[in-house]
């Protein structure tokens, strides 16, 4: 039985176990899935060792993402332009590094009926998550993308990377209404709303100036409706939380650990009622 894992520092709140080992089960794959606590110090140390004691791959998740990204031997072109490693295949004793998160996300959006070529969309943070969405979104056809942070430099760093289609801008509530009037997609990726994590909008009066077809997004998934979900739901948007995010990059990772073609839609359905 081949071995996989996740790994990352806390590492025991991760549902990557349930969900891979779920599909696992489900497609009769002769794998195990498992979770490492590795310190944000011992990212090297642990490729060595994941080769030593025989793993097919890993996932990885905070503080480890952008420390593989110089330590593997070949990089995906998603993990190569998010600077971000989150799959790890090691194969014949190479060890190659993809980002699944990017991509997961469009297929959670496709899942509620958003197509991304024209649309404007405003993003909250530019942390690692607001830069896998904002550059596969801009990718993908986006009309425009406008990152908003608290910290501006972020913003603006994050945006240099493609600055035909992404702009910087600020997170307070009078930018954050004047973009929403021209928005049709709304997306936080900050951490605001996210259980256990101290600290939330201050102001949501932002969502008022929504346009009635807007959708609102949240990458967070507990809870599984954040007070700005539920405010956007209430004034009759169509609202997605982070779950089909973590489902879709968990299906794309398993596909490429395995190497095979997994039917998307039916195997998120399956981890949806498992995880309920
Ligand atoms: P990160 O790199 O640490 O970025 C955090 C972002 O949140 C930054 O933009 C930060 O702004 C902002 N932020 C934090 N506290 C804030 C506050 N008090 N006021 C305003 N802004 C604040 O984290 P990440 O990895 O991008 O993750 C962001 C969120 O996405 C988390 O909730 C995470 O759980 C979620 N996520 C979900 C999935 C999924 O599969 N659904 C995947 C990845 C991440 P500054 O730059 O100003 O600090």
């Amino acid at each position: 039985m081949k071995k996989l894992c996740v790994i990352g520092d806390p590492v025991g709140h991760s549902k990557s176990p349930l969900i891979q080992n779920t599909m696992i089960e489900a497609l009769g794959l002769d794998y195990v899935y498992l979770s490492r606590r590795i310190l944000k110090e011992d990212t090297a140390l642990w490729l060595k060792q994941a080769k030593a004691e025989g793993y097919a791959g890993f996932n990885a998740t905070m503080p480890h993402k952008e420390a593989l990204v110089p330590l593997v031997d070949e990089l995906g072109a998603d993990a190569k332009r998010f600077g971000s490693v989150n799959t790890v295949c090691i194969k014949n004793n190479k060890i190659y590094g993809y980002s699944t998160d990017g991509q997961g996300f469009l297929r959670a959006l496709e899942e509620i009926g958003v197509l991304v070529p024209g649309k404007r969309v405003t993003i909250l943070g530019a942390g690692g998550a607001a830069k896998a969405v904002a550059l596969k979104l801009a990718q993908v056809g986006a009309e425009r993308v406008t990152v908003c942070n608290r910290t501006p430099w972020r913003a603006e760093e994050l945006c240099k990377q493609n600055a035909a289609v992404l702009r910087p801008a600020g997170l307070d509530i009078g930018t954050l209404s004047r973009l929403a009037e021209e928005s049709d997609l709304l997306i936080n990726c900050t951490s605001l709303g996210m259980e256990g994590v101290t600290g939330q909008f201050e102001d949501f009066s932002f969502l008022d100036a929504l346009p009635p077809c807007a959708a609102v997004c949240d990458l967070i998934y507990a809870p599984a409706e954040t007070e700005l979900l539920a405010r956007a739901r209430s004034r009759g948007h169509r609202t997605m939380n982070g779950l089909g995010m973590l489902i879709h990059q968990a299906i794309l990772s398993l596909e490429l650990f395995a190497d095979i073609v997994i039917d998307a839609p039916a195997m998120a359905a399956l981890v949806r009622s498992v995880l309920k």
